[in-house]
C-alpha cells in the first residue's frame, strides 16, 4: 500500500432514500480522496435481495449528484474495477468462497432456522452470548461432523449456508484512524455466514472481497460497522491480503442526544432538497457533523473546495455529533446573503416561471422575469429570506397582486381619513417623474408635514396596500422596484377593498 494512490468508496445498500448519515459518509470519503488527489468510488451493495427497493439506486445517485459529490467510478460511470453492483459479481464471490472452503477457513452449515433459533434461546437462557454452536463444523477442522454426513447433505442439494471458521483463542487488533487501537477477543466473534442459502454473499464477505479487489486504501464508514471489523480482518488474513486503513465515524444524534431518528425530524436528503435547502448549506452542515478545523479557527462557512483543502480524518471526533437544525438554517441564510446576485437570479427564475404557469400576474411577465427586476428583488430581500424559494413565496407581492390584506395590521393602521390620504397621495405619486425611493420619500414627508401627521400615518397603509402584509424591506425601495403603475393600481385597489373602520 506504500505510495499507493488513495482510493475510497461509498457503498450504500439500495434500500430507500439517502440518509443524512449516508451523505456524511459519502462526503467524508469524497473529501478525503480529493484532498489526497485520489479517487472516490460508488459501489452498490445489493446482496440482501429482500431489502432491495426499486429505484433506490437512482435516488441515491441523484441525491449525491445534487450535493456535488461526483464519483470517479460508479455503476453509471463504469471504471477499471467493475462491475460496481454486487449482484453482478456473484461468480467472483463464489470463487473466493471455494478457496476458503478448500483452505479449511470455511464450512457448510445445514442448520435450519428453527434449530438456530432454539440454540440461540438456550444460550440466552444460560447467560451466554448467542453464537452458532458449530454443529456442522467438520471433523477435519476440529469439529464433530463426519465428512460422510456433510457429503450426504450436499448430494441431497442443501439448503445450506457457508460459514467462516473463526480461529479459537486469538485476539484481533487494529488501529482505527479516529478511535485509535481497538481489540476484540475471538471468543466473542461468531462463525459468520459468508454465503447465504440463496447463493448471495453476506455483506461482510462481499465487502471484504470487493474492498480488496477494487484496491481501496481507506475505508471510512459509520460507527455501526466497527464491530464487524474482526470478521473482516480475519477474512483478510485468510486470503493473505493487506487490509485497508479504517476510520469509523461518530454517530449522528438528535438534540436530546438519542440516535438520530425520523421521529425527531427529517433524515432523508431528499426531504431537505424538497424543503429548498441549497446543496452548499447542506454540504457545509454535514461536513461539520463530526469534523472541525481545530481550535483557533473561527470559520463556519466553507465551500466544497475549502473543505477538500482543509479536511482531515485526524480531526474527526469520536463523540456523537448532534444534528442541530438551527445551525443548518443559519448556514442557509449565510449562503443566501453571500451568493452572487446573478447566481441567485438563475435559481429563482425557474421557480418564478413555474409559479407563473399556475398563477396570473397583472405585472408584465417580461418585466418581472427579467434579470434586472429579479436582481432588484434579491437585493431587497436577501437579508430577509431563509430559503431561495422564499424570494418568490415569501415576497410574492413582487410578482403577484396581494390577494388579502393583513387584517390585524389594517385594524391597527387605518384611521378614519387613511383612505382619503392614500387617494390624495396617489395624485402626487402619479405626477412623480422619476419613481425612485428617494423621490417617494421626499414627497411623502412633504405631504404629511403640513397636515401635522407623522410619516408612519402613511408609510404603514402604503405598505399594506402595496404588499398585503405589514413587514418587509424598506418601503420606499420596495415601491421603486414595484414601479409606478403597479403601485398606483394597488393603492386604488386597496382603497376600494379596505373599509374605513367605524
Ligand atoms: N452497505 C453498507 C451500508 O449500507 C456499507 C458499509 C460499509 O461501508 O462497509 O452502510
Amino acid at each position: 500500500m506504500v505510495g499507493q494512490r488513495v482510493r475510497t468508496r461509498f457503498a450504500p445498500s439500495p434500500t430507500g432514500y439517502l440518509h443524512v448519515g449516508g451523505l456524511r459518509t459519502a462526503l467524508y470519503n469524497y473529501l478525503f480522496a480529493k484532498k489526497m488527489h485520489g479517487e472516490f468510488i460508488i459501489r452498490i451493495e445489493d446482496t440482501d435481495q429482500t431489502r432491495k427497493v426499486e429505484g433506490a439506486q437512482q435516488n441515491l445517485v441523484k441525491s449525491l449528484e445534487w450535493a456535488g459529490i461526483v464519483a470517479d467510478e460508479s455503476p453509471e460511470k463504469g471504471g477499471n474495477f467493475g462491475p460496481y453492483v454486487q449482484s453482478e459479481r456473484l461468480d467472483i464471490y463464489a470463487r473466493y468462497c471455494q478457496q476458503l472452503l478448500d483452505d479449511q477457513h470455511a464450512y457448510y452449515c445445514f442448520a435450519s432456522h428453527e434449530e438456530l433459533e432454539e440454540n440461540r434461546q438456550l444460550q440466552i437462557k444460560q447467560g451466554l452470548q448467542p453464537k452458532y454452536n458449530r454443529k456442522w463444523l467438520p471433523e477435519e477442522m476440529g469439529g464433530s461432523m463426519p465428512p460422510s454426513a456433510i457429503r450426504k447433505k450436499l448430494d441431497e442439494g442443501g439448503p445450506y449456508v457457508i460459514r467462516m471458521k473463526v480461529p479459537d483463542y486469538v485476539s484481533v487488533w487494529f488501529e482505527d484512524i479516529i478511535r485509535g487501537p481497538v481489540e476484540f477477543d475471538s471468543a466473542t466473534i461468531d462463525d459468520q455466514v459468508l454465503m447465504k442459502s440463496d447463493g448471495f454473499p453476506t455483506y461482510h464477505f462481499a465487502s471484504v472481497i470487493d474492498d480488496h479487489l477494487m484496491e481501496f486504501t481507506h475505508i471510512i464508514r459509520g460507527e455501526e460497522w466497527l464491530s464487524s471489523m474482526p470478521k473482516h480482518l480475519l477474512l483478510y488474513e485468510f486470503f493473505g491480503w493487506e487490509p485497508p486503513k479504517v476510520a469509523h465515524l461518530p454517530l449522528l444524534l438528535n438534540a436530546d442526544r438519542s440516535k438520530l431518528s425520523k421521529r425527531q425530524g427529517d433524515v432523508a436528503v431528499e426531504d431537505y432538497i424538497r424543503k429548498g435547502y441549497s446543496s452548499d448549506a447542506i454540504i457545509n452542515f454535514v461536513a461539520m457533523l463530526g469534523w472541525n478545523e481545530g481550535e483557533g479557527s473561527q470559520q463556519e462557512v466553507y465551500s466544497m473546495e475549502q473543505l477538500i483543502e482543509k479536511f482531515s480524518l485526524e480531526r474527526v471526533g469520536k463523540a456523537g455529533a448532534v444534528f442541530n437544525i438551527d445551525k443548518l438554517n443559519w448556514l442557509e441564510k449565510q449562503y443566501i446573503k453571500s451568493r452572487p446576485t446573478e447566481n441567485l437570479v438563475a435559481v429563482i427564475k425557474p421557480i418564478l416561471l413555474a409559479e407563473l404557469e399556475l398563477k396570473e400576474s397583472l405585472m408584465p411577465p417580461e418585466v418581472i422575469t427579467s434579470d434586472a427586476y429579479l436582481a432588484n428583488v434579491i437585493e431587497l430581500m436577501r437579508e430577509r429570506v431563509g430559503f431561495e424559494h422564499e424570494f418568490v413565496s415569501f415576497s410574492s407581492y413582487f410578482f403577484f397582486e396581494p390577494a388579502t390584506y393583513d387584517e390585524e395590521a389594517v385594524k391597527k393602521r387605518w384611521m378614519a381619513d387613511t383612505n382619503a390620504l392614500l387617494r390624495e397621495f396617489t395624485d402626487i405619486l402619479y405626477s412623480l417623474e422619476e419613481f425612485t425611493a428617494d423621490n417617494i420619500e421626499v414627497k411623502l414627508k412633504e405631504f404629511v408635514a403640513p397636515k401635522g401627521l407623522k410619516a408612519a400615518a402613511l408609510i404603514h397603509p402604503l405598505r399594506i396596500v402595496a404588499s398585503g402584509v405589514s413587514f418587509g424591506p424598506s418601503l420606499y425601495h420596495m415601491l421603486e422596484v414595484l414601479g409606478k403603475e403597479t403601485v398606483l393600481r394597488r393603492i386604488l385597489k386597496g382603497i376600494e377593498h379596505i373599509d374605513v373602520p367605524s
